[in-house]
């Protein structure tokens, strides 16, 4: 059976209807953002761009495993691992993320890469401002994703804090470098020349 025609307004009273929206939307607050002149503050867990995070004692907490990169459903991340060696140390463990790219072109920001990272080095920043108009400028390289250098940490490379392992580090037993450290990160990149023994001098460390 075919539905009865519902009863519809008169055709004059639409556009009274119509001049009623606008009239109530003059009193209403407006919502205009004098953007980018006043910055709007982002919600704590906001997902803005990433951040390789460092320990206490400046070395690095990617261990260039690339889970990362297999969880990131756009394909943005690229990250090549290598092994550390004694001359030449950027994480407590074996490997570290020699290369490690992010493509802003095509990430989401979704944030399944900071979830599937096992060491916690790769969390997001509230930082937003993104947008350029080169394709190249928005693939960030390694040395624009790790974070600065905060008191009592070292850039790397650098030995591990003396009488420990990367067990400790996790578990939170190295808060700062060991003295002698920047004598350690000058030798390595030929700043500095070894001393007789070839050891690292005990040295202030340069915050
Ligand atoms: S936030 Fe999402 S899209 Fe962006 S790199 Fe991480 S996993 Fe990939
Ligand atoms: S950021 Fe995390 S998940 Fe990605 S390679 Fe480094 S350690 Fe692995």
């Amino acid at each position: 059976m075919a539905e009865e025609p519902k009863e519809t307004k008169p055709g004059f009273q639409n556009p009274v209807a119509g001049f009623g929206v606008t009239f109530k939307a003059m009193f209403k607050k407006r919502l205009t953002e004098q953007y980018p002149e006043q910055k709007k503050t982002t919600a704590p867990r906001f997902h803005g761009r990433h951040q390789l995070n460092r320990h206490p004692d400046g070395l690095e907490k990617c261990v260039g495993c690339e889970l990362c990169a297999w969880a990131c459903p756009a394909d943005a991340i690229y990250v090549e691992g290598a092994d550390n060696t004694d001359e030449e140390r950027y994480s407590p463990g074996e490997r570290y993320g020699r290369v490690y790219q992010i493509n802003y072109a095509r990430c989401i920001l979704c944030g399944l890469c900071i979830e599937a990272c096992p060491t916690r080095a790769l969390t997001m920043t509230n930082e937003f401002e993104l947008a350029d108009s080169s394709r190249a400028n928005l693939i960030y390289t390694k040395e624009q994703l790790l974070a600065g250098l905060e008191e009592g940490m070292v850039d790397t490379p650098h030995a591990i804090f003396p009488g420990t392992d990367e067990q400790d580090y996790y578990r939170g037993l190295v808060t700062e470098a060991a003295p002698g450290t920047v004598r350690q990160v000058a030798v390595s990149k030929g700043e500095q020349s070894a001393g007789p023994s070839g050891a690292a001098e005990d040295q202030e460390v340069d915050a």
